[in-house]
Formats: C-alpha cells, sequence, structure tokens
C-alpha cells in the first residue's frame, strides 16, 4: 500500500494532497476537498490530471463506491482544479456545479489553456499541448449547473455548503462555507507565499476587496477552519495573518511596476514581468504575466502609466 494520499480529515472534510508537476521543489501540492454529507457526497475541485492515480486512491482509502460521488463543485477553471472532471463525470455520474463564469473554458479543455497560456504574445512561445496534457485529461467535464453567491447546497444530515463569491485570482471564484464545523473551503483567492507562480490576480482592485470580504466574513461567521488548494489547513487568525502577507504581496507588484517604469522609460512588458518576479524572488513564468497586466490596465486608466509601442512610460507625478 502507498502513503495516504489524504492530507486532513476535519467534520465532513477529507482533504487529499496531489503533487503539482513543474519546478515547483515539492514545496506545492494542489488539494481537492471530499465532503461528506448524510445524504450526499461531494467533491470540491477534480485536481490536475497527473493527480488521477491519488484521487483513484483516496476514493479506496475513504472505502467510497466511484457511483456515491453525486456532486463535483468547482472552485474556479484553473487547470490544477479542474483536470479530472471529464474522468469524474464519466467514471461517476456525478453532477458538475460552479461559477457561471468562466463556463465555456471549463467546457473546453484547449481553450482553458490558451485562454491563460496563450493569453499574451511571450505566451506563444510556450507549447500549449504538454501544459494542456499534463494538466487537464483528454476529456473535459462541463459545469452542468450554475451556483452564485449565497446559495446552499444541503449534503444532508446539517451538512450544507454555502456558496462564497471570491473573485480577483479569477474572475469566476468561488469557496463554500459549511456552518456545522465552521469551515471555509478557499482554492486560490489567498495562495501561499512560497508559491512559486506569481499568478496572484487578475484585477488588483477586485482582489483587494475579496481580501476584506474574506477577513470580514472569517470575524462575522467565526470560521474556525479555512482549507486552501495550496497550503495547509489553517486557524482563522493563520488566515488573517496570510490575508496580510497577500495583501502586501500584490503592492509589492505593484510597487515594483512603478520603480521599473521610472528607471527605465519604455521598459517592455516581458522585462518588467521579469523584473516583478525577481523583486519578489520568484521564478520567472509566463503565469506572472497575468498579475503584471492587470496592474498595467488599472495605472493605465489611472492615468499612472501610458504604452507607447511596446514600452511602458510613467505618467504620474
Ligand atoms: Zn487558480
Amino acid at each position: 500500500m502507498k502513503q495516504s494520499v489524504i492530507d486532513y480529515r476535519s467534520g465532513p472534510f477529507v482533504t487529499v494532497a496531489m503533487g503539482l508537476p513543474g519546478d515547483h521543489e515539492g514545496k506545492t501540492a494542489t488539494r481537492v476537498f471530499f465532503v461528506l454529507g448524510a445524504e450526499r457526497i461531494a467533491l470540491i475541485d477534480s485536481g490536475l490530471y497527473a493527480g488521477l492515480p491519488a484521487l483513484k486512491q483516496a476514493f479506496r482509502e475513504l472505502d467510497i463506491e466511484l457511483s456515491r460521488l453525486d456532486l463535483l463543485l468547482i472552485t474556479h477553471e484553473h487547470m490544477d482544479h479542474v483536470g479530472n472532471n471529464g474522468w469524474l463525470k464519466a467514471e461517476t455520474g456525478c453532477t458538475i456545479m460552479g461559477h457561471a463564469g468562466r463556463a465555456d473554458r471549463v467546457a473546453d479543455n484547449l481553450l482553458n489553456a490558451k485562454a491563460i497560456v496563450h493569453a499574451f504574445p511571450e505566451g506563444e512561445m510556450f507549447d500549449l499541448r504538454s501544459e494542456y496534457l499534463d494538466w487537464m485529461g483528454p476529456t473535459a467535464g462541463p459545469i452542468e449547473t450554475f451556483v452564485a453567491d449565497g446559495d446552499v447546497i444541503d449534503l444532508g444530515g446539517g451538512v450544507e455548503l454555502e456558496v462564497v463569491e471570491v473573485l480577483g485570482h479569477s474572475m469566476s471564484e468561488i469557496g463554500f462555507f459549511e456552518s456545522s464545523s465552521q469551515t471555509l473551503v478557499l482554492a486560490d483567492p489567498l495562495l501561499p507565499p512560497f508559491n512559486p507562480v506569481l499568478y496572484l490576480y487578475e484585477d488588483p482592485t477586485v482582489m483587494r476587496r475579496t481580501f476584506d470580504k474574506i477577513e470580514a466574513f472569517l470575524r462575522e461567521r467565526e470560521v474556525k477552519r479555512v482549507l486552501l488548494a495550496h497550503d495547509d489547513a489553517k486557524t482563522s487568525a493563520e488566515t488573517l495573518q496570510l490575508i496580510d502577507d497577500c495583501r502586501r504581496r500584490v503592492t509589492k507588484v505593484e510597487d515594483s511596476i512603478v520603480t521599473h517604469i521610472k528607471a527605465q522609460p519604455g521598459i517592455t512588458f516581458a522585462e518588467l514581468r521579469d523584473r516583478c518576479c525577481e523583486d519578489q524572488n520568484m521564478v520567472k513564468e509566463w503565469r506572472a504575466l497575468v498579475s503584471i497586466d492587470a496592474s498595467l490596465r488599472n495605472f493605465a486608466a489611472q492615468g499612472l502609466a501610458r504604452k507607447e509601442g511596446n514600452g511602458w512610460f510613467y505618467t504620474g507625478e
């Protein structure tokens, strides 16, 4: 028997960890969460395709027949969260639920990979096939039932999942709050500091609003524990610290951008990306382009930066 794939267990929740491929030095895993109700079993996210053996092993360890999975709940469309959707749909017959905003991407793996990897000219250099094949399986599993902020999914025996919209990292991300165990499940709005991927946010303003929303939610709903996709389970106090660190990281990306545009007028988008990654001691990654681009657009809208040809110029005082 291989080592257990069960990472954490508390109340109705069972967390399954799967390693992420690439240069993550074994520090980063992605997690999916079983939620065991008296009448229904849900799985939050399907993980990445390379983690399918871990997912299969989890069903065996928990002694859950595949056909007993009722619901697959998707936090957001990113490739490491929807990679086994197609397999789960075919093998379990579960109903797939999630946010409507990026349902087109979840329904089409190639479109999903392209939307991030090929969103920028620099991304065109990256091999879409290998990313696509590594992270998602051969078939997609589309979202069939849309849920929105405040919706409640009843799993029976007092286990209910309330949908909490947490936009910013993805503009169609949701988390789930389970009140009997006072547990909040969040995938990626609060990425851990050691995560080498600088894909922090798609919109800095919306992201900051979500940090405030999560902070208020923790206090008002007396959340006891927070389950995160790329980090260990946290107490509410630990999560508040993480929120502060996330705020600091968004600000640091923005400070880096301003510093480097001022120091090198006409700096290109790709160079800015490299400087920002260096400033955060991060691996230079195409995914970082998402956040750099978001902040540049934000600065341009505020009249703080302007693009001329291929270069960026500071226009604030
Ligand atoms: Zn994500």
